[in-house]
């Protein structure tokens, strides 16, 4: 009743909004006869006229009427169709930016020919989307009669092109392709090094053909660009490991020692001095040391004590005397992990020299006030110099990091592994935290100690929702047979409104209420019997199934029994709309899942009139209404005859799954019995709240998928933005300089403390901290920084430095340097929007593992990813600024050798149709036999493959 009620209201709505059309519709038939009479040549003008009226200001609104009788008269002379009034209509519907529910038949392809064209007239592009490359091949070719003809240009995008062909393509007027290749052309877009090299427009109007596939059932799951990960450093992880538990079993030993004789003293004399000297060595040489933290807890006062001698011994410079004797230091609070002369020769025996971190300043002074050296040869030595400080100070960084996972970092208390993974416990709630990682390495450092490895073989490049991809399109406008029962999620996430348009002839297929057996062996009996029964009388038959697996079964069954069939699968569309355009014909039984075939008309053989038309057989109803509808919509078409009926049984997944009890309880009432159907109109209502409940359960992993990719939709949308304007030709110059003083300003907060004088400064700290982000040595010493200010010194860093930066634009020439801070920007910001995207999947893929009490992941999700991308934007500051003060230029060729390098091991995925889950797979598998295909001539299982 209430049902009725709103069918009505939506049914009137519906109607008054086809009675504003019906104006524009006599409008276009008013212009016949005058565009009718004009020669071809004067048709084919109007276009240009049309143009030339939208650069005077003309809207294209104005244009309408008469631009679609221009295009239905071009459709009469090349095609031999006039577009009937339903699809003026239907036209109409699609330029204001709408869905048009059109049924099967009712020509679709043709009525977009409409709004594409009027649109097309901006210069600025339209898209077509079809759901397979078939259909953009066949649109392409048999709408693109009309398109021609009047003068404009029509292009495809396939798979398989290369980016010349897909610019080409993307440069005609229309463009018709699929969902997916529109939708990695704009990630891949996003990934390149040029603005030439990219092949999209700006989303201007996107017509979406099937728009409930595309926008609904596939927008399920993301598009995924994929590249193997990246983890360099990895292997210095585990040379060090061994090296760093030697150290540490070195230490502990020497700790047992110190420990027992501090005791000792302890015990002899309480305040033994002594004593506290050794108990200092433990608390720098292992802080979290058992007995050493149990002795303090048992003695109060002695933990002041400590920290007093500490400080004072610090003033005085005499800590290396309590440290000589240690290995490594370890200054918890300030987070310094050190390691001693000793701790080194322990581990690289007499050979520390080769591995210790060299003092570059002094260094590079050496070599730069050497005359004997020539220029070249000092540029030589100094890259050198430079690439060997690289890798020791790497080779530096893994082993604090590591030295700190064995020291500071406990199993079961930080953090905890749990299936092959290591998971941070929040020290504070003691909860865990799923998918965060502690960053710089240390997470890496805790992996290798714990022997675990995250086998993660690929991870996400570029990865965009179907949903946000056409969220950008300017104007965006869809058609199916079957778009109103999801109408509210048409509204709600793409703001597009459904028009039901009318038929072009009254539909008069009979659907024939759904029988329902026991068991699903019965149902398939009584489907083979009426096959067997339609096919005697020579009647045709399209049999829907839900997979391939029913297909196949319904392929053995009336293989046994004789008949004669087609199966399709989808799997070879253009072959498949051969077959299904005949499903027609006399006598004809097509087996089908709903995906294949789709878009081919079945026109009628002769005699199938008389004889009822197509008859649709469902096997089984689909998780939602509108898939059903869209099975029985392939018969009955353009006022022909035909019926369709669903068989169903109790062991069908949706009865069974989502029938609950209400079901039984009817069946009950009922009173079943063996291979007896039943038809009644409340089953028919039971099995309709059960696909309401599908339908609203996808609609909240759709809702779910996009809250999520919402989030990163922002981050994207900022990072793709930065990604064009160093593209754009741009100077880079004035952001970068802004990048130099804001690091100089938080070095010197970090230094310039103003509580203090700046003679007590840390200027080797400060030195250091300069010399990392610009390398650049500045002078700096308790002298120089008498009288200085926090300010004072952050406009002394960015003097220098950006001294330093113009002396090297000067040496390289600006142009070259401008050339280069847009190739370090484009690449510092993709390697950390690569990291950024790995950390985004990781934290979402751990908060739904976290309990939260009363928190929203979703909420947790915002605020954790927008931290992360905040320091994330930080990052990008920092590394591009140190690169371009550090960078050696590299000839455009390793540039070019190494995009190839990573575009040959991308790959691309949907989720396949059906599938739920985003699907990674690497572009090929690799036998383990076969060479590695990362080049190194290794075969695969001893290479990347291990
Ligand atoms: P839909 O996509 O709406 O299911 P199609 O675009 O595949 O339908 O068209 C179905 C059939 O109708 C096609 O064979 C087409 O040739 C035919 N058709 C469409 N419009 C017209 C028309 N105005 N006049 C004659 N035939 C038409
Ligand atoms: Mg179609």
């Amino acid at each position: 009743m209430i049902g009725d009620m709103l069918h009505n209201i939506f049914g009137s709505r519906n109607e008054r909004e086809l009675k504003k059309l019906r104006p524009i519709v006599e409008q276009i038939n008013a212009l016949e006869p005058e565009i009718k009479a004009l020669s071809d040549d004067q048709l084919r003008g109007k276009t240009q006229t049309f143009r030339q009226r939208i650069e005077q200001g003309a809207t294209l609104d104005e244009l309408l009427p008469e631009a679609f009788a221009v295009v239905r008269e071009a459709s009469v002379r090349t095609l031999s169709m006039r577009h009937f009034d339903v699809q003026l209509i239907g036209g109409v519907v699609l330029h204001q930016g709408k869905i048009a529910e059109m049924k099967t038949g009712e020509g679709k392809t043709l009525a977009a020919t409409l709004p594409a064209y009027l649109n097309a007239l901006t210069g600025r592009g339209v898209h077509v989307v079809t759901v397979n490359d078939y259909l953009a091949r066949r649109d392409t070719e048999w709408m693109g009669g009309i398109y021609r003809f009047l003068g404009l240009t029509v292009g495809t995008i396939l798979h398989g092109l290369d980016d010349a062909e897909r610019q080409d393509a993307y440069s005609a007027d229309i463009t018709y392709g699929t969902n997916n290749e529109f939708g990695f052309d704009y990630l891949r877009d996003n990934m390149k090094f040029s603005l030439e090299s990219m092949v999209q427009r700006e989303p201007h109007y996107a017509i979406v053909d099937e728009v409930d596939s595309i926008l609904i059932d596939e927008a399920r799951t993301p598009l995924i660009i994929s590249g193997p990960v990246e983890q360099t450093g990895d292997q210095l992880y585990d040379e060090m490991k061994p090296k760093v538990i030697k150290l540490k079993r070195h230490q502990d030993g020497l700790m047992c020692t110190v420990l027992e004789e501090a005791t000792g003293r302890l015990e002899q004399d309480d305040e033994d001095d002594s004593a506290l000297d050794l108990l200092l060595k433990v608390k720098r040489g292992d802080p979290k040391n058992s007995q050493f933290l149990e002795l303090i807890a048992g003695r109060p006062g002695l933990k002041k004590k400590l920290e007093r001698l500490e400080g004072q011994l610090s003033t005085q410079k005499l800590l290396p005397e309590i440290d000589q004797s240690l290995f490594c230091v370890i200054e918890e609070n300030n987070n310094i992990v050190e390691l001693t002369e000793k701790g080194l020769n322990l581990i690289y025996g007499g050979q520390a020299d080769d591995y210790i971190v060299p003092d570059l300043d002094a260094e590079l002074a050496k070599i730069d006030e050497n005359d004997e050296l020539t220029s070249m040869e000092k540029r030589m030595q100094r890259q050198k110099a430079e690439s060997f400080y690289k890798e020791a100070s790497e080779r530096f960084h893994v082993t604090r990091q590591l030295i700190k996972a064995y020291w500071l970092f406990n199993k079961d208390v930080q953090y905890v592994v749990k299936e092959g993974q290591v998971i941070i416990v929040d020290e504070f709630t003691g909860r865990m935290m799923p998918g965060r990682r502690w960053s710089d390495g240390l997470h890496q450092a805790v992996e290798a100690k714990e022997g675990v490895k995250v086998a993660e073989e690929n991870q996400t490049l570029a990865t965009v929702t179907f949903q946000n991809y056409f969220r950008m399109y300017e104007k965006l406008a869809g058609m199916t047979g079957t778009a109103d029962t999801e109408a509210p999620e048409f509204k709600k996430i793409y703001d597009l409104d459904v028009i039901v348009i009318p038929t072009n002839e009254p539909m008069i297929r009979t659907n024939y209420p759904d029988v329902i057996y026991k068991t699903e062996a019965e149902k398939f009996r009584a489907v083979v019997e009426e096959i067997k029964e339609l096919h005697r009388k020579g009647q045709p038959t399209l049999v829907g199934t839900i997979s391939i697996d029913k297909s196949e079964k319904l392929n053995r069954m009336l293989a046994k029994e004789k008949v004669k069939h087609e199966v399709l699968n989808a799997k070879n569309h253009e072959r498949e709309a051969e077959i299904v355009a005949n499903a027609g014909q006399k006598g004809l039984v097509t087996i089908s899942t709903n995906m294949a075939g789709r878009g081919t008309d079945i026109v009628l053989g002769e005699g199938v009139k008389d004889l009822g038309g197509l008859h649709i057989i469902g096997t089984e109803r689909h998780e939602s209404r509108r898939v059903d509808n869209q099975l029985r919509g392939r018969s009955g078409r353009q006022g022909d005859e035909g019926s369709s009926r669903f068989y169903l049984s109790l062991e069908d997944d949706l009865l069974r799954i989502f029938g609950g009890e209400r079901m039984s309880s009817i069946m009950e009432r009922l009173g079943m019995e063996e291979g007896e159907p039943i038809e009644h109109r409340m089953i028919s209502k039971a099995i309709e709240n059960a696909q309401r409940k599908v339908e609203a359960h996808n609609f909240d992993i759709r809702k779910h998928l996009l809250e999520y990719d919402d989030v990163m939709n922002k981050q994207r949308e900022v990072i793709y933005k930065q990604r064009r304007e160093a593209l754009s030709g741009e100077s880079l110059r004035p952001t970068i300089e802004e990048m130099i003083r804001e690091l100089s300003a938080n070095i010197a907060d970090t230094f310039g403390d103003e509580e203090m004088l700046p003679e007590e400064w840390d200027m080797k700290g400060l030195r250091e901290a300069v010399y990392g982000q610009f390398s650049l040595r500045i002078r700096m010493d308790r002298s120089t920084a008498d009288g200085l200010t926090r300010e004072g010194l952050a406009e002394l860093i960015f003097e220098s430095a950006m001294k330093a930066y113009e002396e090297k634009e000067t040496n390289l020439g600006a142009e070259e340097f401008r050339g280069l801070e847009r190739m370090v920007v484009l690449q510092v910001v993709d390697n950390l929007w690569k990291e950024h995207l790995l950390s985004m999947d990781h934290l979402k893929e751990g908060i739904g593992l976290r309990g939260y009490g009363q928190q929203d992941p979703l909420v947790v999700y915002k605020r954790e990813g927008f931290d992360m991308f905040s320091q994330m934007i930080e990052r990008i500051k920092e590394d591009t600024v140190r690169f371009l003060f550090r960078v050696q230029i590299a000839r455009p060729d390793d540039i070019a050798a190494k995009e190839k390098a990573r575009q040959e091991k991308i790959s691309y995925s949907h989720g396949e149709e059906g599938a739920k889950t985003p699907v990674r797979r690497a572009h090929k598998k690799v036998g383990r036999n076969q060479p590695c295909p990362c080049g190194s001539g290794k075969k695969y299982k001893k290479c990347c493959g291990k």
